[in-house]
């Protein structure tokens, strides 16, 4: 029996695969998204998944804002199987919903996708998910999407990931001719080029012709001066670049880079099988028992995301629980390592568009969303057999300052519960003026959203009406030598100090220039863009 459940375990370990998407508003991904589920079978014609942002242009209504912030609980994660892969697509919010979440789901993805729009190239909001993959060197595939319309050389761009992000890069196909002329691409795997018919609006997987370099037809198919093109491009490629280096894509240190056009389908399938080849399965994980190979027996995994329904009639919070190892079964008796109960996980959900559907079994690199209000928090490791506790979700650097001001001082009580509840839950981070007469906690966040949250359900569910006033800082660094160093260092020039949840100092500048001052003016700070949770 045991040794059964050990190879059903190593075989659904091999077959998953789990990513999160990470690009700039506009690259793509909802496009990108749709045609991987069109490519994966999920959906048989484009359009099935709408654009959140689609949705919520068409209403300025808060509640029916929240009604539609239930349609985002459920597409958490995309789960879907493509030939013999289980594949979990988690999704980052971006756009108006940029927040902590969104760097907190990259805690549970295994690979990340950087989706780059061609004429724009390296994008703030990538940079950014780009640093969080780095510290924990998932692996990166990358692709440079649009070509169907003008936009930067293909040696230009690759350049800029290079020598931008450090990061070595191996393109596996490459584009043949741009915009309006945009064939087709050749693959490096298989050594074929693959030439696209476009199909009407997309909607249906794009037929191609498939060649080989040298193949006589070549010259009906292709120009002559594309194909030329291709040559010197793909001799350059073989003469300058590095060879394919697996374990460096999976250090996180070399990006397997692909061309394409997600709208009109030209590359997504060649993409998709790639991908599929090369990426990491479910990892092992650090924890308090040493690291965990996800064939472990026992079913062990931690919440990374909490999400509040906030339509009134469904006032349900789902937790979101990355499982590690081990098999999951619905009605599974655990242990919750933070308060050393143990939890009935009885309404599990696997979540995919618009339906929730219950889940009997989950597997290493599945995401599962349990309906347990107020029992876990944000990092919060549950687990059976031995006691283990994965690393926790770190604090990450937020960029967004507000004093949050009760005007009521008969809601005293409500308020500061409502605070506290809302910090743990990882709704926002919470953090104080070192002036002992200012005692109105500022509200830390990533994304304006996590303010505009925090007051509605103040409201909501604690009663309590709040108003804000903004800080003009925008970077955050914690100070890792402590407050004597801050000391120290003295007055500089726009910026203040102020603590953080637990003491700790954390210094807010108004820019980046003037972080970089500091940085040169104080050699002895120490400075970091984030900080453990504290105890
Ligand atoms: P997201 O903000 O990253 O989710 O981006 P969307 O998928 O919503 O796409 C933003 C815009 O770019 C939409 O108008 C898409 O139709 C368009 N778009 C997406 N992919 C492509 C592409 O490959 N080619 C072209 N020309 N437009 C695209």
């Amino acid at each position: 029996m045991t040794q059964t459940i050990a190879t059903e375990l190593q075989l659904e370990v091999a077959r998953r695969r789990n990513f999160a998407i990470i690009s700039h508003p506009d690259a793509g991904k909802t496009t990108l998204t749709e045609k991987l589920l069109l490519y994966g079978g999920a959906i048989h014609e484009a359009g099935a998944v709408k654009s959140r942002r689609e949705q919520r242009n068409a209403t300025s209504d808060w509640m029916e804002l929240e009604k539609q912030r239930g349609i985002s609980i459920t597409s958490t994660v995309l789960q879907f199987a493509y030939s013999d892969f289980q594949i979990n697509l988690l999704d980052t919010p971006g756009h108006q919903d940029f927040s902590e979440d969104t760097y907190r789901t990259l805690a549970a993805a295994d690979n990340a996708v950087m989706l780059i729009d061609a004429a724009k190239g390296l994008e703030p909001q990538t940079r950014k998910l780009f640093e969080v993959c780095k510290l924990r060197s998932l692996p990166i595939f990358t692709f440079i999407n649009k070509l169907d319309r003008p936009g930067r050389e293909p040696l230009e761009l690759i350049d800029e990931i290079e020598q931008e992000l450090g990061l070595q890069t191996y393109p596996v196909n490459w584009p043949i001719g741009m915009g309006d002329r945009f064939k087709g691409v050749y693959d490096r795997r298989m050594q074929k080029i693959h030439l696209f018919q476009r199909t009407a609006h997309g909607k249906k997987a794009a037929t191609s012709t498939v060649v080989d370099l040298g193949d006589p037809r070549i010259e009906e198919l292709l120009e002559q001066e594309l194909y030329f093109q291709l040559k010197d491009e793909l001799e350059i490629l073989e003469g300058v670049g590095p060879d394919l280096d697996l374990e460096l894509v999976r250090a996180g240190q070399m990006t397997p880079v692909f061309f394409g056009s997600a709208m009109t389908n030209f590359g997504v399938q060649l993409f998709l099988d790639a991908f599929l080849d090369y990426a990491q399965y479910p990892e092992t994980r650090r924890s308090s028992a040493g690291s965990l190979d996800p064939t472990y027996p026992e079913f062990t995994g931690f919440v990374f995301k909490l999400q509040a329904n906030m339509d009134p009639k469904h006032r349900d919070r789902v937790a979101f629980v990355r499982v590690c190892t081990g098999k999951f079964e619905r009605d599974m008796t655990v242990n919750h390592a933070r308060t050393g109960k143990t939890v009935r996980l009885s309404r599990p959900q696997k979540l995919f568009a618009q339906d929730r559907e219950s889940v009997d079994t989950a597997y290493p690199g599945d995401i599962i969303g349990l309906n347990n209000p107020g029992t876990f928090a944000i990092g919060d490791t549950v687990y059976c057999g031995q006691k283990i506790v994965y690393d926790g979700i770190p604090c990450f650097s937020p960029e967004i300052f507000a004093y949050l001001i009760n005007p009521n001082p008969s809601k005293f009580k409500q308020f500061n519960k409502g605070v506290t509840e809302l910090r743990e839950e990882g709704a926002v981070q919470i953090m104080y003026s070192t002036n002992e007469a200012r005692r109105d906690p500022i509200l830390a966040a990533v994304g304006q959203l996590q303010i505009e949250v925090v007051q509605y359900r103040l409201e909501a569910e604690y009663g309590v009406q709040t108003r804000t006033e903004a800080l003009p800082y925008s970077v955050a660094r914690w100070v890792t030598n402590g407050w004597d160093a801050v000391e120290k260092a003295g007055r500089m020039f726009n910026a203040i100090t102020v603590k953080d949840n637990w003491d700790r100092p954390v210094l807010l500048f108004r820019n980046r220039w003037n972080l970089d001052q500091a940085i040169a003016d104080h050699p002895d700070l120490q400075l970091s863009n984030i900080a453990p949770i504290g105890t």
